[in-house]
C-alpha cells in the first residue's frame, strides 16, 4: 500500500540548504500498523508528510495505493489524498471559523456524500463529542480538538491513516481513548496506520517500528511476517 524508495528531502531557503531526509526505504502492506520514532528534528514529520502526499520529495519515490506521487501536481496529490488518506496533525489544524460538526462535514462534502450532517454527527458520537458538535475549536480543550480531528480523518474512510503525535498533547485517559479509536479503525476497516510518536508504549503496540535519526533509518523491526496458510494445508 505504501512503497518508499531512496527518499530524500532538502529544504531550501535562499542559499541555505537543509537536507532533512536521505535515502529512506520501506514498504507497508494494506492493514499494517507502523510507528516512526526518533529524536526531535530527525525528520519524522517531514517523512510522514511526504508519504501522505502533503509535500513533494526532493528525490526518490513514493507510491501510495498504486499511485506514484513523485511527478503529480499539488492538485493531483490533493485528489489522491481525498480518495485514500486520512491525516491527523500534531496541531490539529481544525478550521477555526467552523464548528466541530462542520469541520467533520468538510471531507464528506468534498466527496459529494449524502446525509453529510447525519454522518458527521455519528462520527462525533464515536469520539464521544456529539454534545459538543456546535462548539468552535477555541471552545474545545486540546484533547477534544484532537478527537474532532480524528473524527474528520475517519470521515474520509481512509485506506491509510497518518497520525503525527496523535496522543502527544493529551492526558493519559484521553490518550488511551484516541489510541483505542485508532486501533479499532485498523481492526474493523483494515485501515493501514502510520504513526509518528515519542510514546514508546504506543509504538510497541504497532506491528513495526522504524527509527530514524539524522534523516536516515537506523533501525527497522521489519515487515510483519505473513504466514502463507496454503503452505500448511
Ligand atoms: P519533532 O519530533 O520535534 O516534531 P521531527 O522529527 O518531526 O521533529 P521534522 O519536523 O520533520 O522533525 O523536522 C526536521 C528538520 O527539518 C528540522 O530541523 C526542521 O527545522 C526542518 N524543517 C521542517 N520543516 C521545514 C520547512 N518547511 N522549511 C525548512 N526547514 C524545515
Amino acid at each position: 500500500i505504501l512503497d518508499i524508495k531512496d527518499l530524500t528531502k532538502t529544504y531550501d531557503s535562499g542559499d541555505r540548504h537543509l537536507t532533512v531526509l536521505q535515502g529512506i526505504n520501506f514498504s507497508l502492506q494494506a492493514g499494517d500498523t507502523c510507528s516512526i520514532v526518533g529524536p526531535s528534528g530527525s525528520g519524522k514529520t517531514t517523512l510522514l508528510g511526504l508519504c501522505a502526499g502533503l509535500d513533494r520529495a526532493s528525490s526518490g519515490s513514493v507510491v501510495l495505493n498504486g499511485v506514484k506521487l513523485d511527478n503529480l501536481s499539488e492538485d493531483e496529490r490533493a485528489q489522491v489524498r481525498n480518495q485514500y488518506v486520512g491525516f491527523i496533525f500534531q496541531n490539529f489544524q481544525l478550521i477555526p471559523t467552523l464548528t466541530a460538526l462542520e469541520n467533520v462535514m468538510v471531507p464528506l462534502e468534498l466527496r459529494g456524500e449524502r446525509n453529510v450532517q447525519r454522518q458527521a454527527m455519528e462520527l462525533l458520537g464515536r469520539v464521544g463529542l456529539a454534545e459538543r458538535h456546535d462548539h468552535y475549536p477555541t471552545q474545545l480543550s486540546g484533547g477534544e480538538q484532537q478527537r474532532v480531528s480524528l473524527a474528520r480523518a475517519f470521515s474520509n474512510r481512509p485506506t491509510i491513516l497518518f497520525a503525527d503525535e496523535p496522543t502527544g498533547n493529551l492526558d493519559e485517559e484521553t490518550g488511551q481513548k484516541v489510541e483505542q479509536l485508532l486501533f479499532d479503525l485498523n481492526r474493523e476497516s483494515g485501515t493501514t496506520l502510520v504513526l509518528v510518536t515519542h510514546d514508546l508504549e504506543l509504538a510497541e503496540k504497532t506491528q513495526r517500528i522504524i527509527r530514524i535519526k539524522g534523516g536516515t533509518v537506523v533501525s527497522d523491526t521489519g515487515a510483519p511476517v505473513s504466514v502463507d496458510k496454503e503452505e500448511y494445508q
